[in-house]
């Protein structure tokens, strides 16, 4: 087995022969072909990952596969705001002391933390699961925007917050969302955009994003 890996190593650094369909092990080829199938993780990287854990105490992988089922199969999504959560309602959701009538619509739970990393909001969250991108598949109901419309009809809310990225698909998703909003005796407002165009709210440092918050504007303004 060392000699395998030694030699796959070795090929590795000089990038040589790496047309990576030629396997000595079904077993390995099986582990690479699911960490390739990662997010910009390519086979040849899926093969260094591969070959790290290879390593590594049987322990310790047994520990590494055992928190990426347990979290698959435990993990639960808050049923008020959409965010992953350990419990049925999430620890934003059920603090008592945050603005529950303060809604923050956002793509997923890095944007979350990002913006709980601020500590300039003091309201809630709505998690969509993504934006509406008509070029990767994704529509409107493959998103949480009935359970946001839903929550709002409740009439528990004063203000919801369009923190969506400052892309074509995150504008043209805070658009479809105003339209079916704008019935609502709901303030709709967006962040001041001291997030430039074409930047992801994970990326935006805590200083501007959280000034952005702040200074919030009403989002028919913005369209006008
Ligand atoms: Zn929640």
């Amino acid at each position: 087995m060392k000699t395998i890996y030694g030699l796959l190593l070795t090929l590795e650094k000089l990038n040589i022969g790496m047309t990576l369909d030629n396997f000595p092990s079904k077993l390995l080829e099986n582990a690479v072909n699911e960490f390739s199938k990662l997010p910009g993780i390519g086979k040849k990287t899926a093969l260094r990952l591969v070959l790290h854990l290879l390593k590594k105490e049987t322990d310790e992988v047994l520990r590494f596969s055992r928190s990426l089922t347990q979290l698959r199969e435990e993990v639960k999504h808050c049923r008020i705001c959409r965010n992953i959560s350990d419990n049925d309602k999430c620890n934003i959701c059920s603090n008592p002391s945050r603005d529950h009538r303060i809604v923050c619509v956002v793509e997923n739970i890095r944007d979350v933390m990002s913006i709980e990393n601020t500590q300039q909001y003091r309201g809630v969250y709505h998690v969509l699961g993504g934006i509406i991108s008509p070029m990767d598949g994704v529509g409107p109901s493959d998103l949480e925007i009935e359970s946001l419309l839903a929550r709002v009809a409740k009439g528990e809310t004063d203000e919801v917050i369009f923190a969506l990225s400052t892309t074509m698909e995150g504008d043209s998703t805070n658009f479809y969302i105003f339209k079916k909003l704008k019935d609502f005796p709901v303030r709709i407002t967006t962040l001041a955009r001291g997030v430039s165009i074409g930047d992801e709210i994970e990326y935006t440092d805590e200083i501007t994003l959280g000034r952005s918050i702040v200074n919030r504007m009403l989002f028919e303004n913005f369209m006008g």
